[in-house]
C-alpha cells in the first residue's frame, strides 16, 4: 500500500525518482587532549581544514549558473564570510592551545558558545544566522573528521535525476545538488521563506519541508512521487498510481513548452483587460534574465542587498552607480527601487547603526530605521535621484505605518531636490513616491496612503506575518503563515479597492503575486500589477491570458463574505477552475 508523507511544498512540480537519503546526522565529535608537542600540528590541522572549507565554498560559488538569482551568491558568500570571521577563524585555534584539545573538540565548544548567544537572543534575524553558523561550522567539522574532503556531497558523487532527503541542507549543499542534476529535495527543516526555499524556487527544482527524519523513513532507490505544489512524498506506489503521476509530469512538460511560447504575448485576460506583469530583483545584474521577457519594468528593486555582506557602507557614488546600471538596463521602462529595507532578518554592512530593535520583525526597522539614521537615508534618497535622471525611477518605501512618517519622508526628498538643483544635478522633479503595505495598519488606512502617494505595493510576505503575527522565518509558525486567511485578503481587497477610488496604482510584491494558485484571486479582486521573480513571470502570464474578469469578480466577491471555511475552500477552487 502507498505511503504519503505529508510536508509543506516550498517550490512547485511533480518528480518521480529514486531516492538518496543523506543520512549524515550529526557528526560524532571525538574529544581528547593532546601531549604539548602536537600543539602546533593540531593548529596547522585545524587551519588548513578551514582553508579547504573556504575553497570548497568558493568552488561552489563559481558552479551557480549565470542566469541564476543573485541571492544565491549572496547565500554562499554569507558563508565564506562566517569562515572569515574571528569567531571561527581564531578562537578554536586559541582553544586548542589553551585548553591542548583536539581541534573538533575546540570546533564544537566555539560553536555551543556561538549557538548560545544565538539561541538567548532569540530574534528572528538571528534565527536564520544561527542556520548558517551551523551549516559553516558543520562543513569545517566535517573535513576535520573525514581528514580530507568532507561528506560525500563534497564529492563527485552524482545525484541526477534523483531525490534528495536530508534533515536539512545548506545553501551551498543545494548548489552542488543542482549542479550535479538533482530533480527534487525534502527535508524535515526549513520553511516557505527559509534560504532553502527561496533557493529551490530560483532554480526551478522541486522541493518539500516539513518532514520528520524523512532521511530514515525511505530506503535508497526506493522510487518516491515528489509532489512539490501539494507538499507530499509518496512511496511504495502501485503501477496505476505511478502512470497517474508520470501523466500529470508529462502535462508540466507540456505546460512548461506553453509558457515559453508566452514570451513575447502580451498579458491580456481574456476579456481583453491590460495587467501589468514587473519583476522584483535584488542587483543590478539580475536585469539580465528578464531579456526577451515581454514585461513592464521592475516593480521591486530591493537595495539592502546592496548594504548586506560586507565591512562598510555604500556611498552615494555608489549607490548611484548600481541604480544606474539598472535603469539603463531597462531602457526606458520604470524601475522601482525600494528605500533601504534593513532590519528584522537582514543584516547591513559593520551594523554601526542598529541596536537589537533593528533585528526585531517590529522593531527598529526599514523606514523607521531611515527616518532615525539621516547619514543612511539622505545618501540613498540623493543617488536615487540623481538616478530618475536617466529614465523613468519610482521611490517605494518600506513599512510605512503612519502618515507622519509620510510626510516626513516627502519633507526631506523636497529638501533633497533643493540641495541637488543647487548642486547642478538632474533629477526628476516628478518622481513618482509610493508606499509598501505591509503593515497591517497601513492596509486598514490604506486610502489615506493612496490620497498622500502617487502609488501603493502591497507586500505580501510581511503583511501576512504581521496580520497573523506569525514570524514568516519561524518554522514552527509555519502553518499559521496563510495568504488566503479571510483577513489577509480583505486588508489585501481594501487596499486595492482604495487605489482604484483614488486613481492610484496598486501593484503586488509579495511572494503572492508570484505564485499561479493566487493570480486569479486577486485579478478577481481587481489587482492590475503583479511583480515577481523573472522565473514565474510566464507561468503568471500564461494563468492572467487564460481569465476571464467577469466570471472571477463575482466569484471572488462571494469568497471575501463567505462566513465558513468550507465555503470559502469552495470559491477558491472554482475561481482557479471556472473557464
Ligand atoms: C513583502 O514583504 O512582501 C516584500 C515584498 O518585501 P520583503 O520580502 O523584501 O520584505
Ligand atoms: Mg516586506
Amino acid at each position: 500500500m502507498a505511503i504519503a508523507f505529508v510536508g509543506l511544498g516550498v517550490s512547485k512540480g511533480i518528480v518521480i525518482g529514486p531516492a538518496s537519503p543523506l543520512r549524515y546526522g550529526q557528526p560524532e565529535v571525538p574529544h581528547y587532549i593532546l601531549p604539548s608537542h602536537t600543539i602546533d600540528d593540531e593548529v596547522a590541522r585545524f587551519q588548513t581544514a578551514l582553508t579547504t572549507a573556504r575553497q570548497q565554498l568558493q568552488a561552489i560559488k563559481a558552479r551557480i549558473p549565470a542566469q541564476a538569482p543573485s541571492e544565491i551568491a549572496q547565500f554562499i558568500e554569507t558563508h565564506l564570510l562566517m569562515l572569515e570571521d574571528e569567531a571561527l577563524s581564531n578562537t578554536p585555534a586559541t582553544l586548542i592551545r589553551e585548553q591542548q584539545c583536539n581541534a573538533e573538540w575546540a570546533l564544537q565548544q566555539q560553536e555551543e558558545a556561538l549557538l548560545r548567544v544565538f539561541d538567548d537572543m532569540a530574534d528572528a534575524y538571528l534565527k536564520t544566522r544561527r542556520d548558517d553558523v551551523v551549516h559553516a561550522v558543520k562543513r569545517i567539522q566535517q573535513i576535520l573528521l573525514s581528514g580530507g574532503l568532507g561528506h560525500e556531497l563534497a564529492t563527485q558523487e552524482s545525484h541526477h535525476s534523483r531525490v534528495v532527503l536530508a534533515s536539512d541542507l545548506s545553501p551551498a549543499e543545494l548548489v552542488l545538488l543542482h549542479h550535479q542534476g538533482v530533480a527534487a529535495i525534502v527535508t524535515e527543516r526549513g520553511g516557505p521563506l527559509s534560504h532553502l526555499a527561496i533557493l529551490a524556487r530560483s532554480l526551478d527544482l522541486p522541493a518539500v519541508v516539513g518532514i520528520h527524519d524523512i532521511e530514515y523513513r525511505v530506503q535508497e532507490n526506493e522510487t518516491l512521487v515528489v509532489d512539490g505544489d501539494r507538499g507530499v512524498v509518496l512511496c511504495e506506489l502501485e503501477e496505476s498510481a505511478l502512470a497517474y503521476y508520470r501523466q500529470r509530469r508529462r502535462q508540466e512538460i507540456d505546460t512548461q513548452a506553453v509558457y515559453v511560447h508566452t514570451r513575447q504575448q502580451a498579458c491580456v485576460t481574456l476579456d481583453g483587460i491590460r495587467i501589468k506583469l514587473l519583476a522584483n530583483i535584488e542587483q543590478p545584474q539580475d536585469t539580465g534574465q528578464l531579456e526577451g521577457l515581454n514585461h513592464n519594468g521592475i516593480g521591486l528593486y530591493r537595495t539592502e542587498f546592496l548594504f548586506m555582506n560586507r565591512e562598510s557602507l555604500p556611498d552615494e557614488e555608489e549607490q548611484y552607480q548600481a541604480y544606474l546600471q539598472v535603469v539603463e538596463a531597462m531602457q526606458g521602462k520604470p524601475v522601482t527601487i525600494r528605500s533601504l529595507d534593513l532590519g528584522a532578518d537582514k543584516a547591513m554592512a559593520g551594523d554601526t547603526h542598529t541596536d537589537a530593535s533593528a533585528s526585531n520583525a517590529l522593531g527598529l526597522r526599514a523606514i523607521r530605521l531611515c527616518l532615525k539614521e539621516n547619514d543612511l537615508f539622505k545618501p540613498q534618497l540623493r543617488a536615487i535621484l540623481r538616478a530618475s535622471a536617466h529614465g523613468p525611477v519610482k521611490l517605494l518605501i518600506p513599512m510605512l505605518s503612519t502618515m507622519n512618517e509620510v510626510q516626513q519622508v516627502l519633507g526631506m526628498i523636497r529638501s533633497i531636490k533643493a540641495e541637488l538643483h543647487g548642486e547642478g544635478h538632474d533629477f526628476d522633479g516628478q518622481m513618482p513616491v509610493g508606499a509598501m503595505i505591509e503593515v497591517p495598519a497601513a492596509a486598514v488606512c490604506a486610502d489615506c496612503f493612496a490620497n498622500a502617494l502617487d502609488f501603493l505595493s502591497i507586500g505580501t510576505n510581511d503583511l501576512i506575518q504581521y496580520t497573523l503575527a506569525a514570524d514568516r522565518i519561524d518554522d514552527s509558525v509555519n502553518h499559521l503563515y496563510d495568504p488566503l486567511h479571510p483577513a489577509v485578503l480583505r486588508l489585501i481587497a481594501n487596499t486595492i479597492t482604495a487605489g482604484q477610488q483614488l486613481a492610484t496604482p496598486v501593484s503586488l510584491c509579495g511572494e503572492m503575486a508570484a505564485d499561479s494558485r493566487y493570480t486569479r484571486l486577486l485579478l478577481g479582486m481587481g489587482l492590475c500589477e503583479f511583480s515577481m521573480p523573472a522565473n514565474r513571470l510566464l507561468e503568471i502570464k500564461h494563468v492572467i491570458n487564460n481569465s476571464e474578469l467577469e466570471k472571477l469578480q463575482p466569484l471572488t466577491r462571494k469568497l471575501l463574505a463567505a462566513q465558513h471555511q468550507e465555503e470559502a475552500i469552495r470559491l477558491f477552487e472554482a475561481i482557479n477552475t471556472c473557464d
